[in-house]
């Protein structure tokens, strides 16, 4: 499981090409300095997409329970 994680962040230098992991500021082979903006605006992405889906679904909750509502009343 450990290693899984680690090989599924293991991700090519853009100056050298060779082997580093996503987190990393800096390579281990070539020393410059690295960022992944690319590899880390998907995940937010889909951060927005979790939290849009929990607001309709809130929402949903708070029309349901005016219905109700309305209905016992
Ligand atoms: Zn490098």
């Amino acid at each position: 499981m450990g290693i899984l994680n680690t090989q599924k962040h293991i991700v090519p230098c853009p100056h050298c090409g060779e082997d580093m992991l996503d987190h990393m500021k800096s390579c281990p082979h070539c020393k410059k300095e690295v960022t992944f903006a690319w590899s880390r605006e998907p995940r937010s992405q889909n951060k927005i997409k979790a939290t849009r889906k929990y607001l309709y679904v809130v929402s949903a909750v708070v029309i349901v329970i005016f219905l109700v509502l309305k209905f016992f009343n």
